[in-house]
């Protein structure tokens, strides 16, 4: 099938974007096109207008501040992957990068389409719930930042507007030394480019990496596609952080994990299997981060 026609409109500022937003009816915003696209085609989705935001070149950052790190809405998968300042401030973020489908839609797909799909199974929603991460949405009337947890509501439905867009994410970077940190994204797929089964995404700190026995002072896990929305489980990381890891504390939070997620079944994976994985997945990603963690004197 072919997409229902459309208009195509190209603004090259930001304003210009706000401005087709509140003027334009049945408008939607184009990004990378590595789903938009095939919606479009399918059907599902029969905008009259596509704003492309492809010629906003001030979209397309990473930035460091004292306490944060901003990546623009239209920064591609391919620079988040490759950027030196995130694999030294916040490494779960490339490593997400990295595991999204194959090159070619690394090189056109951006933070900010893969935010405003906003798929349970995405990478990116998990990590930035993982990080405590907020959304900066911005519309004619001004912006505003919503927290990454409080942004997905429900499948594929999020807090954003009609006439707004996301601007940037920002993530603080001030709970996580790298000295003291270890972070990793572990994703279950089939096959090398699909979407993945489960992914986890967890972040540990420790108060002394060359302790005998470090001890965990905060402990982040989050995983995507268990259940309608990226889902953090704070029961699993409140039983690991003020102790050293242990076997019986990866085993407790395990079970929190498989007990907490609401995964809906798949052809490939039913729901027992996928909150078996999630469970699994979580304690891997753990025990990667702790390693990381320690691993970084
Ligand atoms: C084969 C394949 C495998 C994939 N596997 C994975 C995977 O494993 N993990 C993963 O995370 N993703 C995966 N993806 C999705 C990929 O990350 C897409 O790039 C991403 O979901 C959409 O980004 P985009 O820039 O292409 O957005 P587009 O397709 O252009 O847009 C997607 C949606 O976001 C909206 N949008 C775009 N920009 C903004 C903005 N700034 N503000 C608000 N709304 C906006 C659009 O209006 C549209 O509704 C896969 C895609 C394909 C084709």
């Amino acid at each position: 099938m072919k997409p229902a026609p459309f208009t195509h409109h190209r603004p090259e500022s930001l304003e210009e974007v706000l401005e087709l937003l509140v003027e334009l009816e049945e408008a939607e915003l184009l990004a990378g096109n590595q789903s938009l696209g095939i919606v479009m085609a399918n059907r599902l989705a029969t905008p009259d207008h596509l704003v492309d935001l492809n010629g906003v070149d001030d979209l397309a950052y990473v930035e460091e501040t004292d306490d944060e790190v901003r990546i623009g809405a239209m920064t591609r998968h391919r620079t988040l992957e490759r950027s030196d300042l995130l694999a030294e401030r916040l490494p779960m973020l490339p490593e997400a990068a990295a595991q999204i489908a194959g090159p070619a839609v690394r090189n056109r797909g951006t933070i900010g389409g893969s935010i405003g799909e906003a798929d349970p199974a995405g990478n990116y929603p998990a990590a930035l719930v993982a990080l405590e991460g907020t959304l900066h949405l911005r519309s004619g009337d001004g912006s505003r930042d919503v927290p990454a947890d409080e942004y997905f509501i429900a499948y594929m439905f999020t807090d954003l507007r009609e006439d707004e867009l996301i601007e940037s994410v920002s993530v603080p970077t001030d709970p996580f030394p790298p000295a003291r940190t270890g972070m990793a994204f572990l994703e279950l797929k089939r096959a090398a480019q699909t979407w993945p089964t489960v992914s986890a995404a967890t972040a540990i700190r420790v108060d002394d990496p060359d302790a005998d026995d470090p001890v965990l002072e905060d402990v982040r896990i989050a995983l995507a596609n268990a259940a309608d929305v990226p889902l953090r489980v704070p029961d699993a990381e409140e039983a690991l952080v003020g102790e050293p890891l242990s076997d019986a504390g990866l085993e407790e939070a395990t079970t929190l994990v498989t007990a907490a997620v609401k995964p809906e079944g798949e052809m490939h994976a039913d729901r027992e299997y996928k909150e078996e994985v999630a469970g699994e997945y979580a304690k891997r990603s753990l025990e990667t981060s702790y390693e990381r963690a320690i691993e970084t004197q």
